[in-house]
């Protein structure tokens, strides 16, 4: 039996939560700090595809999830005027693996806190920290310090803990701005995306009668002026009645806005410092995977850690198991934005024909495991 790790978990994010409880399920002793001073999911929902579902299952969250959220049976895709190109069933096409959920981010973050055996100590983040060759030394804001065998960086897009890891390795724009909120739609009951020429709507069902609604727009910069407060309304006058009214709702004015960016560096680890969750790889939400691989990352891991031996050699072997998967997501993140580039009329005709086939090639390796 190997030696119980020291480990200080940075961020208690899905990554930050699924990793410590990931982690002290192997026997180490895990501490959590979070720089937020209390619990709080910004954001509004979350779409589950079977592997994400899979994943936090065995995490422990069981059968409870889908009572949390809705079972997504379905993705439809139609033009911008509500004419549908393709349906496809999520049973067939996470066959293997769970059934697809969406969620409220306060559901599953709350979720994910009633199952962490550990309390987070809010309010607090990291000071100082220094690498030895047998530990690392770790002052941290409430005054409390500490020496660790590992610090896990779960600090999410904007990572501080990155800077000790791959300072050239920082947040890229890739081209789209996006709106979310939450309203009431109890017609809605599966993944439905109406896709405009240069915009994207997209609505799911997250439990009790309500949709977490996202829209997107390809701009070349962040600070566009169609971006500007109230764009969002005008960016979808054209689109299928069912999304203009979807627009009126009142938390359509008070929408989330960000940009879309991603992270793509390839040194997660250095030394004993290690990057899970968004930190490492930040995606476009665009294959809906930022959860599946945040708590992938955990799995693998506390698995590999658990294994024993040399610590920082065991954090590269997380690293190198990771990097194909997490990369995988990524170029489908790219090709699906390339599509968005075509002419519309050309688009609508490949979807319609191959939408099935294309969803089907995209995820299929993400039904194996880990
Ligand atoms: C618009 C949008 C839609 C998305 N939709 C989906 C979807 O439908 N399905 C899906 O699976 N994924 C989706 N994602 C991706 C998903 O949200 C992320 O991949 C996931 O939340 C990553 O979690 P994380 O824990 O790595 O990072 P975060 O959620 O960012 O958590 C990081 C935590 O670290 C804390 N922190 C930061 N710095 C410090 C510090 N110095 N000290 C202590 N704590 C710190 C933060 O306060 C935060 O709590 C979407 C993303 C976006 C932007």
């Amino acid at each position: 039996m190997p030696t119980p790790l020291d480990v200080l978990v940075v961020g208690a994010g899905i990554a930050g939560l699924a990793t410590a409880t990931a982690l002290h399920r192997e026997g180490m002793s895990v501490d959590v700090i979070e720089r937020s001073p209390e619990r709080r999911a910004t954001g509004a929902g979350l779409f589950l595809p079977g592997n994400s579902v899979r994943a936090l299952t065995a995490l422990g969250l069981g059968d409870h999830l889908s009572g949390l959220g809705a079972l997504v049976p379905g993705q439809r895709m139609m033009d911008h005027r509500g004419r549908v190109l393709a349906d496809i069933a999520m049973a067939e096409l996470w066959r293997g693996t769970a059934g697809c959920v969406g969620i409220t981010r306060a559901n599953l973050h709350a979720a994910l806190h009633d199952i962490v055996p550990v309390p987070v100590r809010h309010g607090v983040t990291v000071v100082s920290l220094k690498q030895s060759d047998d530990g690392v030394d770790v002052e941290c804001s409430d005054g409390v310090s500490g020496r660790y065998d590992v610090v896990v960086g779960a600090d999410g897009i904007r990572s501080g803990l990155r800077e000790s890891v791959d300072p050239a390795a920082g947040a890229r724009y890739v081209g789209q701005v996006c709106w979310r909120f939450l309203t009431d739609a109890p017609d809605i009951d599966r993944w439905t995306v109406w896709l405009g020429p240069g915009t994207t709507f997209l609505a799911y069902p997250v439990g009790e009668g309500r949709v977490c609604c996202y829209a997107d727009v390809t701009v070349a910069s962040p600070e566009d002026p169609t971006t500007a407060v109230g764009g969002l309304l005008g960016l979808f006058s054209g689109y299928d009645q069912r999304v203009r009214d979807l627009l009126a709702a009142p938390a359509a004015h008070e929408a989330y806005f960000s940009p879309v960016e991603e992270v793509s560096g390839e040194t997660w680890a250095h030394g004993r410092v290690v990057l899970v969750g968004d930190a490492a790889h930040a995606s476009s939400p665009n294959m809906a995977q930022g959860v599946a691989m945040a708590v992938e990352d955990a799995q693998v891991l506390a698995e590999v850690l658990a294994t024993g031996g040399d610590t920082e050699h065991l954090l590269q072997q997380y690293v190198q198991r990771r990097l194909p998967r997490t990369r995988w997501v990524q170029r489908q993140t790219h090709r699906r934005d390339r599509t968005r580039s075509m002419v519309p009329a050309v688009r609508n005709i490949a979807f319609r024909y191959g939408a099935k086939a294309l969803f089907e090639r995209g995820y299929a390796p993400l039904r194996d495991l880990p």
